[in-house]
């Protein structure tokens, strides 16, 4: 795609945060691009939940409805990456794979986040099916089973609590956390959450299914589903290019920005995982529509300008 005279608003990522936000940039009748590298984060998920009115729906079933919409009010979109980015005056220009480029007046980062899994053999294997992260996303489908926390920090603490609100069947597996403080220990021992302690070799499956969680000195723990934590690492590359920087996160980094969505690059607003690591599909959708609405908001304050600034000159 090669667009000469430019688009009102390049979207990059055409998740659930850059597909609402180009339903409403294009009911405003802004001309828009979506660039899409078509890798959602929760792709390996059956389903995704937490999202009213569509419960459970497959989550590329969700995008591809999401695409739809966007098209029927005359949204663009190209399948591949955004390679590069750049300030020209006074717009954007973005790079894309098939060697075009994409002139724009702002850019919204929508293009969400890496999961960094820790490197146990099995869990990358196993991610979004028996390996989990978010109690809210697969807890209720894991509920009452035996559950497994692999512990690589003070917040598989957390996680073994927020598990064991779904299941009396939690065991803490300590790996590289360290041993529990005092206080730890007694809450684990109050909520009969099992703390297994020292290194995990790997993860065993079955046909395909998780089946142990294998130590490092041998013993296995039968667990039907295994809690990680992941380090969240928003995809801020663009975002550097255009002169940010990404903030840091106890749990990853991500792009910081205002309610909105605006960040400290002006013309540059960024929504869903790309600015918030904790946002599931539903506030990823509402964190789109806010930002094309505050980008929408900005364009109409510039063109306002623009046309006091030639109603003067022809005036004069
Ligand atoms: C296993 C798993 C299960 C989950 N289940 C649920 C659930 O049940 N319910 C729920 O609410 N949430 C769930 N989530 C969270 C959910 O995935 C996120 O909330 C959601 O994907 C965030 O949307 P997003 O648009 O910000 O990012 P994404 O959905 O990740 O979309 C980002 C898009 O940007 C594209 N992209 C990135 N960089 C570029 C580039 N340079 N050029 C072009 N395109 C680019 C990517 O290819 C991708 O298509 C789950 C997460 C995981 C990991």
């Amino acid at each position: 795609m090669s667009t000469r005279h430019g688009v009102d608003v390049a979207v990059i990522g055409g998740g659930a945060a850059g597909l609402s936000a180009a339903v409403t940039l294009a009911r405003s009748l802004r001309s828009v691009v979506v660039v899409d590298g078509g890798e959602p984060r929760n792709a390996p998920a059956a389903g995704a939940h937490n999202v009213l009115g569509h419960e459970g729906i497959a989550p590329r079933d969700l995008l591809t409805a999401g695409r739809a919409e966007a098209d029927r009010y005359g949204a663009r979109f190209h399948d591949g990456r955004a390679v590069a980015a750049r300030h020209c005056e006074g717009a954007f220009e973005v790079d894309l794979d098939d060697g075009g480029t994409l002139r724009a007046r702002r850019i919204l980062l929508a293009t969400g986040l890496v999961d960094e899994l820790p490197d146990v053999p099995g869990v990358r294997d196993l991610w979004g099916t028996d390996v989990l992260h978010c109690p809210y996303c697969h807890g209720w489908e894991v509920r009452g089973r035996r559950i497994g926390v692999l512990g690589t920090s003070e917040l598989s603490l957390h996680q073994a609590l927020m598990f064991r609100q779904l299941s009396e069947h939690v065991t803490l597996f300590t790996h590289t956390m360290g041993s529990p403080e005092d206080q730890a220990w007694e809450q684990m021992a109050a909520l009969d959450v099992q703390v297994v302690e020292g290194p995990v070799r790997m993860l065993s499956t079955e046909g395909g299914r998780l089946r142990a969680v294998v130590l490092a000195e041998g013993h296995a723990f039968p667990v039907d589903a295994v809690a990680v934590a992941p380090r969240f690492t928003a995809r801020t590359d663009l975002y550097e290019q255009l002169g940010g920087a990404a903030a840091d996160h106890p749990m990853g980094s991500f792009i910081a920005t205002g309610p909105m969505g605006r960040t400290d690059v002006e013309g540059v607003w960024a929504a869903g995982n790309a600015a918030d690591l904790s946002a599931m599909v539903s506030v990823s959708t509402g964190a789109g529509v806010a930002a094309a609405a505050a980008i929408n908001a900005d364009l109409v304050a510039q063109d306002a300008r623009a046309a006091v600034r030639a109603r003067r000159a022809a005036a004069s």
